[in-house]
């Protein structure tokens, strides 16, 4: 039985799987503060590889973690001097049934490659489906690490990516290979989803699809005192997406508070998408985020005066969906950003959950909170979400307003403590309000504030340790919250 005491242990054998490697330093993508070391990186491409390694004489006792795009940064993919899995190379379409709506995946595959592998399937079969959600940052996100945090994107009127999920395929600790589905291994399903690759390797995902709708785009500046009444009756009258992106200057009366509301109407078939009329490139995209480094005003006016321009325009329901996000952005950012910080810097994210009617008391408060703590505010949004009534670990305990905040955290000691600090007051903020918070974004949450918002975590560590008694897949996430929790467990 492992504990929270043998969580960094490994022996040193000389392995010699004979799979191409990575380097065994591993970082996050977004926040680049979890490099951690392995003892190798594993390019898997099959699940029956996966059987292999953990069947196999040379990796008993090993531990294994399981990485896809790498975009969470509570260490939930990573695992110092463990065995990481990267499903990168699997990426391959399994099974397509152009008839119910459904796509069978490899986990490995990414959003933006499965966009365009379902683009070319519809053109062949003659029909035209679309995804229903995905994650609105980024693209690169595998649909593996999505189902294993659970993700949600701008749909409205939604449960999070659970309900989207048919059924997958997973290598379970002792090397079983099993259907996970309602009606199968049903308790595997809802511990799977939202189980941050804790409870066995999946290998293939069949998602449900929605018939592919044209969207028209409407855009409003609007205050958040009646967000939730305005989104509501955009709801009411047909809207299926929709998003308000916050002003991030801390000096501006409208700070958090005023926003650019989109939402997204079904519009007749035959209307031509005219998406390249008003668009971002990624050089104007490169100097948003410098401004909204180095000119907070300037960039939320740029950013709005952008959005309004796009009011109207028409979008395919999948490519509406996908977002432009440049990995290294940060990087040209150095001299811009405060205090030089040569140790390196980038943006860290966090993500709250209210019930809605309490959503513009919340971001007073968070307002009050990130203007005396003097964070640093690069983006956020709002968006909805309705009850996940299936997950074993929810986010979505009830319909709730989510609240994103991406904060620029400078790679030193004091920079890093200060956005602990405020992320810790946010959580406060939101479980005061009868909210949660996400789990994929940080560890900083404390023990108090992890079992407020998520009070069955022991039971989720106990049904780990019966489906996993010897820890065969582990994380530094995962470490850290036994460690956290190890005084009661
Ligand atoms: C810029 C940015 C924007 C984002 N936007 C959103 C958003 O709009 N909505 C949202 O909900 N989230 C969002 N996220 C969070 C992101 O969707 C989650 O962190 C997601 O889990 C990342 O998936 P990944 O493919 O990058 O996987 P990783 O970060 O590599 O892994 C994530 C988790 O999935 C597990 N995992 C991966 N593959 C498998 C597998 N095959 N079997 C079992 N477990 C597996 C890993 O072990 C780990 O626990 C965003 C993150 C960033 C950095």
């Amino acid at each position: 039985m492992y504990s929270a005491k043998n969580a960094e242990t490994s022996d040193a054998v000389n392995l010699n799987w004979t799979e191409k490697k990575n380097s065994t330093i591993v970082n996050d993508i977004h926040s680049k503060l979890n490099a951690t070391r392995h003892r190798q990186v594993l390019r898997v491409t099959s699940g029956d590889q996966v059987q292999q390694l953990l069947r196999a004489r040379q990796y008993e006792g090993s531990s294994f973690c399981i990485a896809g795009g790498r975009h969470s940064m509570g260490g939930q993919q990573f695992l110092t001097d463990g065995i990481m899995l990267d499903t990168s190379m699997m990426n391959a379409v399994v099974d397509f049934c152009p008839k119910r709506g459904r796509l069978t995946v490899q986990s490995g595959m990414l959003w933006g490659d499965l966009v365009d592998k379902l683009n070319a399937l519809n053109e062949k079969h003659h029909c035209r489906w679309s995804i229903i959600q995905k994650p609105t940052g980024a693209d690169d996100i595998s649909i593996g690490g999505s189902l294993a945090s659970n993700i949600h994107g701008r749909v409205l009127a939604r449960k999070p990516f659970i309900a989207d999920v048919e059924c997958f395929t997973a290598i379970l600790a002792d090397g079983r290979r099993i259907n996970v589905s309602r009606n199968e291994n049903a308790e595997l399903f809802t511990l799977c989803a939202g189980g941050y690759g804790m409870f066995g390797f999946v290998e293939t995902i069949t998602i449900r699809l929605m018939p592919s709708t044209k969207l028209l785009r409407k855009v409003a500046l609007v205050s958040s005192e009646k967000l939730i009444e305005l989104i509501e009756n955009e709801q009411s009258k047909g809207a299926l997406y929709g998003d308000f992106q916050f002003c991030i200057d801390s000096t501006a009366q409208t700070f958090l508070t005023s926003g650019i509301l989109s939402t997204y109407h079904p519009c007749a078939e035959d209307t031509e998408c005219n998406t390249n009329n008003v668009k971002l490139s990624e050089k104007n995209w490169r100097e948003l985020l410098r401004l909204a480094h180095v000119d907070k005003e300037k960039a939320f006016t740029q950013y709005s005066e952008h959005y309004k321009r796009t009011n109207g325009q028409v979008y395919d329901s999948q490519t509406a969906q996908l977002s432009m996000y440049v990995p290294d952005y940060h990087d040209t950012l150095k001299h811009d950003c405060s205090g030089g910080a040569s140790g390196g810097a980038s943006e860290m994210i966090s993500e709250l959950y209210v019930p809605k009617h309490k959503l513009h008391e919340f971001l007073l408060a968070a307002k009050s909170a990130l203007t005396r703590q003097k964070a640093d505010v690069i983006y956020g949004t709002v968006r909805l979400i309705e009850k996940d009534d299936e997950s074993f670990l929810p986010w979505a305990k009830d319909d709730f307003a989510c609240i994103i905040f991406n904060l620029h955290i400078n790679h030193d000691q004091i920079s890093i403590l200060s956005a602990k600090h405020s992320f810790r007051t946010l959580i406060d903020i939101a479980i005061s309000m009868g909210g949660s918070f996400y789990l994929t974004y940080h560890r900083y949450a404390t023990r108090k504030q992890l079992l407020s918002a998520y009070p069955q975590f022991r039971t989720f560590i106990a049904r780990k340790r019966h489906y996993d008694p010897m820890g065969r897949f582990r994380s530094n996430w995962f470490n850290q919250m036994l460690l956290s929790l190890e005084s009661d467990v």
